[in-house]
């Protein structure tokens, strides 16, 4: 962290002058090397900056990627190439970049807390929309609450966030979080009394600019947990995001916000009541039909205009089983919007017919679709109810 690194001296700059060191072609597109650069290469769960380069000549070149080099030095990924030599203006895409820093440091505080409190580490971390923690032992749900009480807590006491490089002398005298043992130069990222982390990623100054820790979701995982969390605008937006939905449901079943559960609860039970109640009419509506519909030919037909495709079936079976007819054919008026002219919905049930022979035949005949077994067919006829008939007495008759 030393050559071309101006993130690292200041974590702030939007903007900054540099001299192009080097450009060549490449697989991304051109990479390049400045004297000093403000954008931060990908590293220790921090995904790389955003932005662009304005040239001497005020033409902009795209940043698409920022990672370090062979040499340890931050090369830039570049849509289009910069020449060797020549100032470049850097633009930073801010509020991407503060975002990061601000669930990062927010990551530090959560992670530090439970590390604190319960002994367990950060064993995986991972930043895109929301940030994903892997935390090496199981906490329960009040557990977290009290945590994220306490990050909030910490944010609002707006705890400088202090980054410091101890010789290996002082180092071997702190107590400090790290995912492997390390040695050379060490930051560590210092939060008083919540937190002490080596990392190499980019902080806010004070952990007031944080704004909001929100942990959103606990899972078991490897023998611990995995957290998602957010903070700062993106909590911001979680929140707006849910109390949009809360207030949708809220309005569509006119209740108060905090009788939404109960109401949508209720809800549910209403409608498993009806979908009971449904099948127990239907039933009676398939015996009855059963009793009075008569085969022709040995063939029972019959146009259902109000089932769907679940209940022709359950009809079709319950004719098949009845022993009135050797095959039993089923149709609903099929609601085909976009397609022209007549559609139906089929189930052919038979015991006198092998119908998987019988269902390309009729498919073809009749422009359909669908299939099944040698008992039971089922699909869409695209044709109408008199020319299926036809076909079907052609197909089975006699
Ligand atoms: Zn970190």
């Amino acid at each position: 962290m030393d050559f071309n690194e101006a993130f690292y001296k200041d974590a702030y700059l939007k903007e900054a002058d540099a001299v192009v060191i080097s450009c060549e072609p490449c697989k991304k597109g051109y990479r390049a090397v400045l004297s000093d650069t403000i954008f931060y290469p990908e590293g220790g769960g921090q995904p790389s900056d955003r932005g662009y380069l304005v040239t001497g000549d005020g033409t902009r070149v795209v940043v698409k990627d920022v990672k370090r080099n062979a040499e340890d030095m931050v090369e830039l990924f570049l849509e289009s190439p910069v020449s060797p030599g020549d100032p470049v203006h850097q633009v930073i895409d801010w509020d991407f970049r503060f975002s990061l820093m601000q669930n990062h440091s927010g990551e530090h505080i959560v992670s530090g807390l439970i590390n604190r409190e319960y002994g367990f580490e950060n064993v995986g971390f991972h930043m895109s929309d929301v940030i994903t923690i892997d935390i090496s032992g199981e906490l329960r749900r009040e557990q977290l609450l009290d945590i994220e009480k306490k990050a909030n807590r910490a944010v609002w006491k707006n705890i400088p966030v202090d980054i410091i490089y101890p010789d290996q002398h002082g180092l071997g005298s702190l107590n400090y979080r790290s995912k492997k043992e390390l040695s050379g130069k060490v930051r560590l990222v210092n939060i008083e009394d919540t937190d002490s982390c080596a990392c190499c990623g980019l902080h806010v100054r004070n952990t007031g600019e944080i704004g909001l820790i929100k942990i959103l979701s606990s899972i078991r995982y490897k023998g611990g947990v995995r957290l998602e969390m957010v903070c700062g605008e993106k909590a911001l937006l979680d929140y707006e995001r849910k109390l949009d939905s809360i207030t949708e449901i809220k309005n569509a079943l006119s209740v108060k916000p905090e009788e939404v559960t109960e109401a949508v609860k209720h809800v549910l039970e209403e409608s498993a009541e009806k979908s009971g109640r449904i099948a127990l009419l239907n039933n009676r509506y398939f015996d009855m039909r059963t009793a009075e519909l008569q085969g022709v030919d040995d063939i029972i037909f019959t146009v259902e205009k109000d089932l769907d495709a679940q209940e022709i079936r359950k009809l079709c079976d319950r004719l098949n089983r009845s022993g009135k007819a050797g095959t039993s054919v089923v149709l609903a008026p099929a609601d085909m919007k976009e397609a022209s002219g007549e559609a139906c919905l089929y189930v052919i049930g038979s015991t006198k017919h092998d119908l998987k022979a019988a269902a390309k035949t009729l498919n073809e005949v009749l422009k359909g679709r669908g299939g099944g077994s040698k008992e039971m067919i089922q699909g869409t006829f695209y044709a109408d109810a008199e020319s299926i008939k036809r076909a079907v007495y052609e197909a089975f008759g006699g």
